[in-house]
């Protein structure tokens, strides 16, 4: 069993969570993320935040996996401050909606004044509401981005045991798990961050608090990311201990602590049942549906 804990079902198509569900993958996190393009009203982001909860989750139940969300702005859109304010007021609402594990992804992309303003007010709502953070890193000066990141969470009193920081690679790893951080790592296809590079780094820094994700969305990725390194790790040597933690059960522990997930809700799923309808919508275009009797699950240990 797998979990992919970052990645943006919306932006993919029903033959990616038929792949995924046959490689394993059992439950999935889809952070609150922007569209390719800057939104330009409020009702946007509303729309987007309910189908995180509502239509998104169902479609992903068609296919036989849990799906769970993070809540919050993204950095790039927290430079539209008219439009941020309103997202501040709009967020503790879907915030605190069932299935949803953490303020996220929040953090930085070009580390301007508005996106430190709003990455602190959405630490502080966090700890208002109790809630895990979700910190997307920037891909342009990563070291010190990181660092300034993890930095801002201590300064605003967050353990960082309730924190993943994502998008790491060699040049962060050291510093996020010495703070005791937990550090998530997203495997694109064809860059630098590979999944050969991430089975050197659970060989060398093992697999406690570190977390693999595919960050899969509109964009050149891969929604099999995880169950790929799995198999990369185990044919070149790592435990399957070590796989099972970094693919599976890191993210179960870091995410559970929200009270949202937990296993038993994908051990005994109830069986895909694709005459189900939401809001008078379902997945099938003429199709005869799924509709299974009982989920069987293969460990990979
Ligand atoms: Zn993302």
């Amino acid at each position: 069993m797998f979990i992919d804990p970052h990645i943006h079902m919306s932006s993919r198509t029903t033959d990616d969570y038929q792949r995924m569900r046959e490689s394993g993958i059992v439950a999935v996190i889809e952070p609150a993320f922007w569209l390719g393009q800057p939104r330009t009203n409020i009702g946007s982001f509303q729309d987007y935040f309910s189908s995180l909860v509502g239509w998104e989750r169902f479609r992903a139940s068609q296919f036989g996996i849990k799906h769970y969300c993070t809540m919050g702005l993204n950095s790039k859109e927290a430079n539209n401050e008219s439009l941020a304010e309103q997202v501040m007021e709009l967020l503790p609402l879907y915030a605190c909606k069932e299935g949803v594990v953490a303020m996220g992804e929040i953090g930085y992309d070009d580390m301007t004044p508005a996106e430190d303003k709003y990455f602190r007010l959405q630490l502080e709502l966090a700890k208002e509401l109790d809630m895990l953070v979700m910190i997307h890193t920037p891909h342009r000066d990563k070291k010190a981005g990181t660092s300034r990141s993890m930095d801002v969470c201590i300064e605003h009193n967050l353990d960082p045991s309730r924190v993943i920081v994502d998008h790491n690679n060699e040049e962060t790893v050291k510093e996020v798990l010495e703070r005791g951080f937990w550090a998530a790592f997203t495997i694109y296809p064809h860059t630098k961050m590979g999944n050969a590079r991430m089975v050197e780094i659970i060989r060398r820094y093992g697999s406690d608090r570190i977390i693999v994700d595919s960050s899969a969305d509109w964009g050149v990725s891969d929604p099999l990311a995880v169950p790929k390194t799995a198999r990369l790790m185990l044919e070149r040597g790592i435990s399957p201990a070590d796989v099972t933690a970094a693919c599976y059960q890191n993210a179960l522990l870091a995410y559970s602590q929200s009270g949202q997930i937990k296993e038993s809700d994908w051990l005994n799923p109830p069986p895909i049942d694709q005459r189900q309808m939401f809001n008078d919508n379902s997945v099938l275009r003429g199709q005869e549906p799924v509709v299974e009797s009982r989920h069987e699950y293969v460990l990979i240990s």
